[in-house]
């Protein structure tokens, strides 16, 4: 299969390409275009003609059709998802496709419903309006591909900005799947898709002067460096970096409730999203009873093949992503921890040759321990036992993150106060991942600048602008 850029419509071909491949077999599923700048240019000319290309209601209906048309592929894309990211298609089916879907209709209803504010003076009326940005280039990670680049992309379209998008080159695929069905709904230009490496297709997308506003979802070191080179260009920025984030749990928890919970948190999507509870803060009346059924529920994960209804883990995105996160398992152990489970999973042809890790459970270390603080990214957890709620809260603050965390208590007030004193963007209480599309998005400390979702997003992809009136 070969992957095309997607500029003005068009399947664009590439002078150089890469290969991309499915992580649970590691055979070469495409080939993908390796972008240079000149790619880029070419897509950031294109969204730059295609500039003020609807009025609101018809980019509504622009977004609703893009949306029935990913739920009519519903099956088909969440097995391309599931075999370039390594993710169960059980949970791709579930998760990743319909919420690319809501995505759409989400952001389409948000601008029909949009209301603007006034301001009215003795002798004069404000009116402030939003204008589109322009060209706005927006960067995705592995992940969860098509759920993230929608999540950009739906809103960026809605507040009638063109776009440049570069999805990442190790799961490319719903990101073209996407560029073809907006080819068919969209005007030429609104929608570019260019492939290729970050330092290269995704640096000069950054660099472009054309580019008024650059939203970036990766790692927090590569969040740095994106930052670094649009900041002195002024470009608005929203970065949505990298997490290590708490479940606490409390001795009045609800066991049946924080034992799944915790285990969801920890391992959905192999560990592999920025939100994943990767260290758990237990309470020491509880602390024995959680651990013992927190492993039981840990061993019954069944990890192997993406595409088994019963597969709970699927591969990690790619053999040197699986050797790192070994790599901090190991490591853990060399420091003198407990570690339960973990290792390669003896699994059949061809899943022999892929990224699969079971689930590990690293016990008896210090909560400032290089594992418990660094953010590992795959199926690894930590244990850390607490006493009392100050000691709690201050051991979920240390860390450079400060995207999220979980609280699982039976009491009202402490939910409250916890909730309150953790240094992060969002806190669930006695859930986990429960997301209203309304609300703010995003983290504290290392874990970004900026706010998505609902009129957060529909705030950063515009431009307010204040007309005042002398009456
Ligand atoms: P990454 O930073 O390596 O890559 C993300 C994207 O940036 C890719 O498309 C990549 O090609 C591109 N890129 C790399 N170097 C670049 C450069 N110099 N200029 C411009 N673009 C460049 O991240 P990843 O490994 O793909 O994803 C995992 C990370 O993403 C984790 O740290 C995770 O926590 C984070 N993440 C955060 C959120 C959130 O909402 N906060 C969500 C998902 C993932």
């Amino acid at each position: 299969m070969k992957v095309s850029n997607w500029i003005a419509n068009e399947a664009t071909s590439a002078s150089a390409w890469l290969d991309d491949l499915n992580p649970a077999t590691s055979e070469v599923i495409a080939r993908i275009p390796r972008s240079t700048a000149q790619d880029v240019d070419a897509a950031v000319q294109a969204a730059k003609a295609a500039q003020g290309w609807a009025e609101a209601p018809e980019r509504a209906r622009m977004l609703r059709a893009i949306a029935d048309a990913l739920e009519a592929r519903i099956d088909e894309l969440a097995e391309l998802e599931s075999r370039d990211q390594g993710k169960p298609v059980s949970l791709a089916r579930a998760v990743d496709i319909p919420r690319a879907v809501a995505n759409f209709r989400f952001f389409a209803s948000a601008i029909e419903q949009e209301t603007l504010e006034h301001h009215p003076m003795p002798g004069a009326l404000n009116t402030t309006h939003r204008k589109p940005i322009g060209v706005c280039g927006l960067i995705t990670p592995w992940n969860l591909p098509l759920y993230l680049l929608t999540w950009k992309v739906a809103p960026a379209l809605a507040m009638g900005n063109t776009l440049v998008a570069k999805p990442s080159e190790l799961t490319p695929l719903t990101a073209d799947a996407l560029g073809r069905i907006c080819a068919d709904i969209l005007p030429p230009g609104v929608l570019n898709i260019v492939h290729g490496l970050g330092p290269e297709a995704g640096q000069a997308l950054v660099e472009h002067p054309y580019v008024k506003a650059i939203s970036f979802t990766g790692g927090t070191d590569t969040g740095r460096r994106v930052a670094a080179t649009a900041a002195p260009m002024f470009k608005k920025l929203s970065l949505e970096l990298g997490g290590k984030n708490a479940t606490v749990i409390f001795d009045d928890a609800d066991l049946d409730e924080a034992v799944p919970g915790a285990v969801r948190a920890a391992f959905a999507n192999q560990g592999e999203i920025c939100l994943c509870g990767s260290r758990i803060l237990v309470q020491s009346g509880i602390h024995d009873a959680f651990v013992a059924r927190f492993l039981e529920a840990v061993g019954e994960l069944v990890v192997g093949d993406p595409a088994d209804p019963a597969t709970d883990v699927g591969a990690l995105n790619s053999l040197a992503h699986r050797d790192k996160v070994q790599g901090y398992v190991e490591g853990a152990f060399e420091e003198g921890a407990k570690v339960y489970g973990g290792g390669i999973p003896d699994l059949p042809a061809p899943f022999d040759a892929g990224a699969f890790l079971r689930p590990a459970v690293i016990a008896d270390l210090p909560h400032t321990a290089r594992c418990a603080v660094e953010e590992i990214f795959g199926p690894v957890v930590t244990l850390h036992p607490f006493d009392t709620e100050a000691e709690a809260v201050e051991m979920a603050n240390h860390v450079e993150y400060g995207l999220a965390a979980s609280v699982w208590t039976r009491d009202l007030s402490r939910a409250h106060r916890v909730s309150q004193a953790l240094d992060v963007g969002m806190v669930w209480v006695n859930t986990w991942l429960l997301r209203d599309l309304r609300v703010p998005f995003g983290g504290v400390k290392n874990s970004g600048v900026g706010r998505e979702g609902g009129r957060w997003s529909m705030e950063f992809y515009s431009e307010n602008k204040n007309i005042c009136v002398k009456l």
